[in-house]
This record gives structure tokens, sequence and C-alpha cells, in this order.
């Protein structure tokens, strides 16, 4: 028997330390590989007190947690109360594009359909007839603003605010805002706050529609059944994602339906540390503020 037909056991090669590194840095990136890993999550960021503060500046340390779960092959989108004018430049800000993103709190979702452009179209359109919901909030807020979205994205509104974004939005009478079906309305009163907002929806009871109310004194009311997690799930089902396989985040009560949807399916909600007692509540962790970075805290230990 000669050396050379022994069967072989496998070999070692001596490498440099810069190889080592290189070598090492390989097996890592591997690990990250969505193939490899096959516990991809689906996570789920409200925008407005989660991504960003209320001057719009980046949550500290998000962009760098958002590109380490990207790498680790979980899906990132959001889902806003925004419109889709005002989302698209945020996925641009956290480099993501994702297959969906969830707007106007539910009763728009929009689907991306190219991807070396990042397309996006209106996939999938909730509306309502706004005119009962107006006559009635009139009734009770004499002085209010109202804006409603259109189910084209086009927007209307009654009276100016600094706090909108109005470009391209159309003004138009009380009364014209009540002539077509729309995704959503929005109502703000700046005499009052949120509080008195909760008591008036509790007293005149909304019942076709759904609605939360921002921390700014905002009603937003969209149709019927209709929220967050109402949109999500859909989105769960195109994805094809374990509902156990889902985490979400947010700060506000138009958050609460996707904590709720994703809680009741074995998934994880977590709270935005600055948010409201019964928000916090909804979720089943709490994690820190916007200011304090609280999703990049909890990005980083998946
Ligand atoms: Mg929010």
């Amino acid at each position: 028997m000669t050396e050379a037909r022994l069967p072989e056991t496998g070999s070692v090669e001596v490498t440099t330390a810069e190889e080592a590194v290189e070598l090492v840095e390989e097996i890592a990136a591997e690990a990250e590989d969505p193939a490899i890993v096959g516990e991809r999550l689906l996570i789920v960021l409200d925008i407005d007190g989660t991504v960003l503060l209320e001057d719009e500046s980046l949550s500290p340390g998000i962009l760098e947690a958002v590109a380490h779960a990207h790498r680790a092959g979980h899906e990132v989108m959001l889902a806003t109360g925004r419109n889709w004018e005002s989302t698209r430049g945020i996925q641009h800000v956290l480099q993501i594009q994702p297959d969906y993103a969830v707007c106007s709190n539910g009763a728009v979702i929009m689907k991306r359909v190219d991807d070396a452009e990042a397309h996006y179209e209106r996939w999938h359109v909730e509306t309502f007839d706004p005119a009962e919901v107006l006559t009635q909030l009139r009734e009770h807020l004499p002085d209010a603003r109202y804006l409603v979205e259109l189910p084209d994205g086009g927007r209307e509104y009654t009276e100016y605010l600094d706090d909108w974004n109005l470009i391209s939005a159309k003004r138009v009478s009380f009364e014209e805002l009540a002539r077509q079906p729309v995704t959503r309305v929005v109502v703000v009163a700046p005499e009052h706050d949120e509080h008195d907002f909760l008591d008036l929806v509790a007293r005149i009871g909304l019942n076709q529609v759904s609605y939360a109310v921002g921390w700014t004194a905002w009603l937003d009311i969209a149709p019927k059944g209709i929220d967050k997690g109402s949109a999500l799930e859909l989105v769960r089902g195109w994805l094809g994602v374990d509902p156990a396989r889902v985490l979400v985040m947010g700060d506000g009560r138009n958050d609460v339906g996707m904590f709720g949807w994703a809680r009741e399916r074995g998934g994880r909600a977590v709270a935005m540390g600055q948010g409201p007692q019964e928000v916090r509540d909804a979720a089943g962790e709490v994690t820190g503020t916007v200011t304090d970075g609280g999703v990049a805290a909890v990005l980083r230990r998946l």
C-alpha cells in the first residue's frame, strides 16, 4: 500500500492573520443569510414617535439597527398613519425597500412592483362614506379643521394648519369634503386637548368607523374595522410569514390594534417608553423612549 492510495482525511491550511479575519467575516455573513437563518421575522415599525422624533430627526441608533436586522434576514417595514407621500421618504432614509407599506392607519397598503426602481403601487385601499361622521363631528366641534384623504392619494382640507404638509392638497368647503368616499378623515381642534377628544368620541359614539386620538389632539378616522392590524394581517398572509414571527413597535393609540393583532397570534408587541399608559398596557413589552433609541435597543438584541 502506498501513501497515495490512502483515503483523504481532510486537510489543514495554514493562513495568515489577514486571511483568518476574512474567513471569520465570511462565516459571519453566511450566518446572517436569510436562507441559512430560517428564522425570518416580520418587523413592523410605526414612524412618528417610534422611528422619528417630533422634529423629524431619527431615533438614535436606528439606521444601524435596521441594517443589522436586514442583514440577519428579517423584513423591516413601516405601518403608519401617514399617507404614502410622506412615508416613502422615510423608507428611503432608513434604506429599506420592503414588499409592502401600511399607510393611512391601515386604509392603504402599498406594494413594491419594481425591484430596481423601488416603485410602489396602491395595492389595497379601503374607503368609507364620511358624510355622517363629518356631520356628527361638526355639531360638537364647530371650530375644528378637517382633512380627508381620497382613494387615489389626493387630499382635501378646510382650513390651513401649520402641522399639515398640504403640498398638492386642495382646499374645499366643509360640504365638499363629504361628496365622495375617503380612506381617512383627520380632525384637528387646536383649542382642545387629547382628553377632550377622548371624551367627545365616547359621548357621540363613532360606530360606523374606526378611530384613534393622537398625541397632538388629532382625531384620525378610518373605515370601520380597519386599523394597522387588519392591514398587517393581509400583508402577513401575502408574505407567508408565520404569525408568531411578527414583531411590531409603536407609541400611539393608533398602534393598539396592531399590538393586539401581533400578540393574539403569538407575536411580539413593543411600546415606546414615552407612549400613553393605555398604549404601554396594550403591548407585551415596553422599550426606551424614541429619544433614547428604544427601537434600536430592541433590534440590536434580535
Ligand atoms: Mg406614532
